[in-house]
Order: C-alpha cells, then sequence, then structure tokens
C-alpha cells in the first residue's frame, strides 16, 4: 500500500498522508489534489512512503496526482525545504507559494503552439546557441578595462562564487550582466536575473531582447496574469526558457540548466518580502548559486552594508567599475546649510536660484522630496487637534488635490472637516511639506515652468506612470517634484539639477538602517542627474551640513561612508555584526501582544545559549488595522547558533496558549523595526 506525503498550504508544519496505491518515487514533486476538512485542496507530493505515522484506517485516499506537466525536480524541492528551514515557515506555505497561482491551484496555462514556438524548441535541443548567431562584435561597445576584467573574473569562475559588481550608475553594470549572460547562453545555459521593481522590467526587459534576439525570455512579476506567469514557469522548468528576467519570486522559478544569477540594485528592500513568507530573495539567491555551484553577481552603486562586509572580509569578490561609461564627470554634490536662512516654503534661496537658472537654459530640474501628499497633517493650533488614523497609530495625510485626508499606512481616508471636532475652529492649518504641496508653490513661483508631480498618487497605474515617463522624455516639463520612484533606472538626458529637501530626517531616525537607504536613495537621485554633454548638480538642503553621510555623498565616497556605518554597527552589535530574528505579536489589546512575547520569552529559557533575548515592546507604529502590535528582537553573534535555537523555539511557540485574535509570526533577518 503506497502513501503520499503533502505539503498543504496550511499554518502547520508538517506533511500530510494520504493513500496512493498507483503511486510511485517518480511521482515526488507533482501536484496532487486532496481532500481536506470538508473540501478539498491541491498540494506537492514531497514524498512517497509504504508506512504512515498514522493509523492506516485514518488515512484518505488522494483525489487525484496531477501528471500532466513534468515533476518539480529535487533541487527545487530541497530549495523550498531550505526556505522552510531557515525562515522558520511550514514547508507547504512555502512550496506552494514558489508555485505560481494557477499551478497552484491545481490548473495548467494553455501553452502556445507548436508552430510558435519554432525559436524555442531549437534553442533547447541543445546544440544551438540561441541568440549568439545574431550576435557579432561590431555591435557592441568595446569594454572599458574595468569593465572587461569583471566579464572576464565572473565568466571565467565557473563554480560558485558570489560577486559584488560595485559601480555607480552609468558606470556599466549592466553591459557586464549582459556580457556574462552571453557567455551563457552561448555554452547552453539558462541565466537568471532579478529586479527590485515590476516597473523597471519593460525597460530592461527590451534591452535584454534587443541583445539576444533569438534567446527565449521569461518574464517574472506578480503583476503578470496569471497564465502568462504560469506559462513562464513551465517554460523555465522545462527548459525552454534561456533568460528568466524577473522581481523577488524569480528566485523560485525551476532552472535545469541554471549556470549564472544575477541580481541587480542588491541593496533593495524590495527582494525582502515584508509579508506571509518573509524570504530575502537575494539571500536565496546566493544559497541556490552555492546549491547548483555556480557563479553570483550582485550589482549595485550602494551595496547594502551586509554585502559590502563581506567583499571587505574576501567571503564575496569585490569588482570595482570606477568610472562612469558615458558621462565623464560625476554630478557636483553640494550641501546647503539651512540653519541661518528663511526658507521659502522649505526652499533655499541657491536651490530656487538653481531652478531659475534651469528654466532659463531650459534644461530640466527635480527636486526631491520622499512625503507624498500635500501635507503630513492637518492640525488646529487653539486646541491641539491633528488629524489621526481611528484604526493605526499614525497621522491621517492631507491630500488636498482630491481633499481628502489619508492614513498612509492602512488606506483609511475621510473629507476634510471644514472646522476642527473638537473645538469648531474653522482655521484648520496644514502642518509640514509632501509633495503636493511642492508643486503647488513652484508652479506660484515659477508660473511659466511646467511642474510635474511624480509619486504614488499621480503614477498609481502603471498607465499613468507611463504616461508620466512619456511626457518627461518628451520635454513636456521643466520641474519634476518627486519620490523615489523617479530614483530608479530612468535616464533623463535634459535633467541637469537634483534638489533634495526634508532628507535630515532619516538621519536621527530609530531605524539603525535608515542612513544606509537615505545614502543610496541621494546617490541613485542624484545619478538622474547629468549626462555627457549637460553636466549635472546636486543641492542637498541639511541642518547638518557637516554631518558624516553627506560628506561622503559630497565625495561620492561610497567606501568612506560605508566604513563609518560599518565601525558604527560593529560598536552597536548590529548586523553584518550580528544576525537578528525578530517575533512580533499582534491583538486586540496591547497587553495581549506584549503578555503573549513574554510567555514566548520565558518558552525560550534553556534553549537560549549563545543567544540575546530583549524585552518585548511595542512596535513603532503601535497599532495598525486597528491591531495593537508588539516585538521581541532576537539576537545572536553566530548563525548556526540563532538557527537552531529558532528551530526549537518555533516547536514550543506554537505549543502557547493564545488569546482569541492574536497572531504571531517570526522574521528572520528583519529589514524593518
Ligand atoms: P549601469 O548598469 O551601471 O547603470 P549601463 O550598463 O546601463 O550602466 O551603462 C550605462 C550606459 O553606458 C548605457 O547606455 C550603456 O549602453 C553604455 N555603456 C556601457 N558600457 C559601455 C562601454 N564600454 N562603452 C560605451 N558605452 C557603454
Ligand atoms: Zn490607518
Ligand atoms: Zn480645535
Amino acid at each position: 500500500m503506497n502513501i503520499v506525503r503533502v505539503a498543504l498550504d496550511v499554518p502547520l508544519p508538517r506533511l500530510f498522508d494520504y493513500l496512493a496505491p498507483d503511486s510511485d518515487e517518480s511521482d515526488i514533486g507533482r501536484r496532487a489534489i486532496v481532500p481536506f476538512g470538508k473540501g478539498s485542496k491541491t498540494g506537492l507530493i514531497l514524498g512517497v512512503a509504504a508506512a504512515s505515522e498514522q493509523p492506516l484506517d485514518k488515512l484518505k485516499p488522494v483525489a487525484a496526482i496531477l501528471r500532466d506537466m513534468p515533476a518539480l525536480p529535487p533541487d527545487w524541492l530541497a530549495l523550498c525545504e531550505f526556505c522552510a528551514r531557515y525562515y522558520q515557515a511550514p514547508l507547504g506555505e512555502v512550496a506552494t507559494f514558489a508555485l505560481p497561482p494557477m499551478l497552484r491551484r491545481g490548473k495548467l496555462p494553455r501553452m502556445p503552439k507548436a508552430k510558435e514556438n519554432a525559436a524555442v524548441t531549437s534553442s533547447s535541443s541543445g546544440d544551438t546557441v540561441p541568440g549568439a548567431g545574431h550576435l557579432t562584435a561590431e555591435h557592441l561597445p568595446a569594454l572599458l578595462p574595468a569593465q572587461h576584467a569583471a566579464v572576464e573574473t565572473i565568466v571565467a569562475a565557473g563554480n560558485f562564487r558570489t560577486f559584488l559588481l560595485h559601480g555607480v550608475t552609468g558606470s556599466g553594470k549592466t553591459e557586464v550582466y549582459l556580457r556574462a549572460i552571453a557567455d551563457v547562453l552561448a555554452r547552453g545555459g539558462q541565466a537568471l536575473m532579478l529586479v527590485p521593481e515590476i516597473a523597471l522590467t519593460p525597460q530592461l526587459e527590451g534591452r535584454v531582447a534587443a541583445r539576444f534576439p533569438g534567446a527565449h525570455i521569461v518574464c517574472a512579476n506578480s503583476g503578470m496574469a496569471d497564465a502568462a506567469r504560469a506559462r513562464g514557469f513551465l517554460d523555465a522548468h522545462e527548459g525552454r526558457a534561456d533568460i528568466v528576467l524577473g522581481t523577488r519570486l524569480a528566485v523560485f522559478m525551476p532552472l535545469p540548466r541554471l549556470r549564472l544569477i544575477v541580481v541587480d540594485e542588491e541593496h533593495d528592500a524590495s527582494f525582502k518580502q515584508q509579508e506571509g513568507l518573509r524570504y530575502s530573495a537575494r539571500d536565496v539567491a546566493i544559497w541556490r548559486a552555492h546549491q547548483r555551484d555556480i557563479p553570483i553577481v550582485l550589482g549595485s552603486a550602494t551595496p547594502s552594508l551586509e554585502t559590502f562586509h563581506h567583499a571587505g572580509s574576501g567571503r564575496y569578490r569585490m569588482l570595482e567599475l570606477p568610472e562612469r561609461a558615458v558621462a565623464e564627470a560625476m554630478p557636483d554634490v553640494r550641501v546647503i546649510d539651512t540653519r541661518r536662512q528663511k526658507l521659502q516654503e522649505g526652499l533655499s534661496a541657491e536651490l530656487l536660484a538653481a531652478l531659475a537658472l534651469r528654466l532659463e537654459r531650459g534644461e530640466q530640474s527635480l527636486v526631491f522630496l520622499n512625503r507624498r501628499g500635500y501635507a503630513p497633517v492637518l492640525a488646529c493650533p487653539p486646541c491641539g487637534w491633528i488629524s489621526r488614523c481611528q484604526r493605526c497609530a499614525a497621522n491621517l495625510v492631507l491630500h488636498l488635490a482630491d481633499k481628502r485626508l489619508r492614513c498612509h499606512h492602512c488606506g483609511y481616508e475621510t473629507g476634510i472637516p471644514r472646522a476642527c471636532p473638537d473645538c469648531g475652529n474653522v482655521d484648520l492649518l496644514p502642518f509640514g511639506r509632501g509633495t503636493q504641496r511642492l508643486e503647488t508653490m513652484l508652479a506660484e513661483r515659477f508660473p511659466e515652468a511646467r511642474v510635474l508631480r511624480i509619486d504614488r498618487d499621480s503614477a498609481s497605474t502603471p498607465k499613468k506612470w507611463q504616461a508620466l515617463l512619456e511626457t518627461i522624455h518628451g520635454g513636456g516639463a521643466d520641474i519634476l517634484v518627486g519620490t523615489q520612484m523617479l530614483a530608479k533606472g530612468h535616464d533623463f538626458p535634459r535633467l541637469t539639477l537634483v534638489g533634495a529637501v526634508g532628507a535630515d530626517a532619516a538621519l536621527f531616525a530609530a531605524d539603525f538602517r535608515a542612513p544606509e537607504r537615505l545614502f543610496a536613495q541621494l546617490m541613485q537621485v542624484g545619478g538622474r542627474s547629468g549626462r555627457a554633454e549637460l553636466p549635472g548638480e546636486v543641492l542637498i538642503q541639511t541642518e547638518h551640513p557637516d554631518h558624516a553621510l553627506y560628506q561622503a555623498l559630497v565625495e561620492h565616497d561610497y567606501a568612506r561612508f560605508a566604513a563609518s556605518q560599518l565601525g558604527e554597527r560593529r560598536i552597536a552589535g548590529f548586523p553584518p555584526f550580528s544576525y537578528q530574528a525578530m517575533l512580533r505579536a499582534e491583538g486586540r489589546e496591547m497587553v495581549q501582544a506584549l503578555d503573549f512575547l513574554a510567555a514566548a520569552r520565558s518558552a525560550a529559557e534553556l534553549l537560549a545559549a549563545g543567544v540575546t533575548l530583549y524585552d518585548p515592546v511595542p512596535m513603532r507604529m503601535q497599532r495598525l488595522m486597528t491591531l495593537e502590535r508588539g516585538q521581541l528582537l532576537v539576537e545572536s553573534l553566530n548563525r548556526p547558533t540563532l538557527q537552531a535555537f529558532l528551530a526549537q523555539w518555533m516547536e514550543r511557540l506554537y505549543t502557547l496558549k493564545m488569546p482569541a485574535g492574536l497572531r504571531w509570526h517570526l522574521d528572520v533577518d528583519p529589514l524593518e523595526f
């Protein structure tokens, strides 16, 4: 009597056994439909056994084993097992998460007919070389010496090796990726390239497709239609895809001939999923490269301090691209000391003059402010009332463009009150400044200028975002006002000035990673300015002009910034000098959340050698969507020690009594505090 062991998407850390008389080992890695509770579920077969720990008469028969696609291979299942183990997540949740939704539901997409597939079939037959035939050296730029050395080193590696490709925007990192990918394709391999944002994939896809016209390129991101995503997964799995290009979820694509992984903008926080399976796609990618014994390239102008530290210690290999490939000069970065100035709506005289000069010359400017809305809060000065969210420990942001007050955390919104709800005063005042207010002010100040705001409100859909980009490229805007949305991956040829306002807040934030993020953002938005013919200028308004972060920016010296930050982290014992996990709990009352965390802390006793457990505390955003939230930080100087502790601790956490409505999760290597 055969038994299949099935991983199901349920929050329990175990597999489920079913009777399946006609199954054998070849069914491992196949989907199965099984009865569960009152209904049925689709899961993944991870084992076939002759006996079960459950009494045989308790086992139900499997409803169907789906043999309509090749079984997922052992290395893919091992990848899921690693994620389950490392992130302390139930294997069933990981395995079903790693599948595209359509396959998860037990369905298959319709595949295109063989004829449309012609290019694809030939490329996977082994002796043809996709794309490479169309590539002739004359069409490609000659590599700069540093690019050449980087490509040679990556290509020569062959086996597992983690490379950090460090170079500013425009230094030719993408060119290096493309050459390394060309080598992989020429040898019949598959390449996986991860990028942080969906918004950037079409642009990159165009560049990759133009470079490898004969190659089968598959995109993978959460914005795609179900069927397209499932088709891409099958193309990768069945070996038809040559290049997979996608956001973090693409790290789970099965790739039988995988020979190279690239993670572009490796420092980007979006590689870490912040809900459900809280995995870091960059870290999982490194594990995968190790598993498959292939090279992985992490690219960035501002690497995460973890990565930079490993490159410094020799664990990763550093590949530097010290100069820009096209523009000769880096932008001229200066700080504007705003301490002794009277600002006009938050802008200094110098920045205003610089904007006026660009208008005169017909060039573009960008004012960077990482806060959308008109003002962060609406207030009644006489009585002290401020607009607060009813569901969160947060202010309601004033959005004058559509006359709403809006919570940026939970989405709650309401109209703007005519008078103070507490005292009836009708003179309510906006406090602080967001992109809408800056837009209004700039439009008044420069009536002849076309001012364009780019943030998540104005670019709320891909279509609107595309339209905004077209306006900018078509020369339809003189002054851009935008959040970090604008910082990434777009070339604006006539942009010669970037002004940054309101940046100081991040210098003193409670989150120890805030300066790292600020540096990356300013470097990235600064990198947008200036091209070969038109040198760029970056002006940063600050009350802390001597701060090491700004000084390093002025010098374009990432290494110096990283060294100072790493020095601070070493003293404080923060990552990368320690390893962390965060247990979070949320409930109707804060006391419930904190009590649970205290019980979790007690449950750790006797397990916790080499591990520090801090006190349970309310989260910085204490209340979200009416739920009160607390957290408990766990830390160790040694990763295996932390991992061993977490595994044992989790078993105990599952047995703890929980008040109604309480939920908890564990976040390994948390990025947000
Ligand atoms: P990054 O990815 O570091 O921002 P890219 O690879 O996109 O840099 O290169 C920036 C620009 O310079 C692109 O337009 C690219 O085509 C061009 N470029 C890259 N390398 C060279 C080179 N060796 N010679 C000439 N142009 C190059
Ligand atoms: Zn809210
Ligand atoms: Zn009032």
